[in-house]
């Protein structure tokens, strides 16, 4: 067992690294795919934030696994947005429990880029 705290992981200017995520072992594969995007978590805060495509996203919490910054949780499509889904969209979204990942810490977003590439339905992107 390590006695390293999980706070003392991490660069100098404050950067977290995958050790901070949720599923480490998930992140360092994320960390390693060849079309990360991002600025490996030395972005500011405010700078970029990530956007969820609704119609895409399962909820299987794969961002939620690997986000250093707890930017994520897993919700239910409302159902306001539910009602703007194509017939096909909303067969989808109920085959999968309308399950969604939603950003309620977008302002912690260092742009790491790792819930982008972790992502198994490319629903996630990197706005600005
Ligand atoms: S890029 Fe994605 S995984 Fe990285 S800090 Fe921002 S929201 Fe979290």
């Amino acid at each position: 067992m390590s006695n390293v705290s999980t706070e003392s992981r991490g660069d100098a200017d404050g950067a977290r690294d995958e050790t901070h995520s949720a599923d480490a072992a998930k992140a360092r594969r994320a960390a390693r795919h060849p079309e990360r995007p991002g600025e490996k978590c030395r972005a500011p805060t405010g700078r970029f934030r990530p956007e969820v495509d609704v119609r895409r996203c399962e909820g299987k919490g794969d961002c939620v696994a690997v986000c250093p910054y707890d930017v994520f949780e897993v919700d239910r499509v409302s159902d306001e947005t539910f009602r703007t889904f194509s017939p096909l969209a909303k067969l989808k979204s109920w085959a999968h429990g309308r399950k969604t990942a939603s950003t309620p810490n977008a302002d912690a977003c260092r742009a790491c880029g790792l819930c982008v590439v972790a992502c198994p339905e490319r629903a996630i992107r990197l706005v600005q």
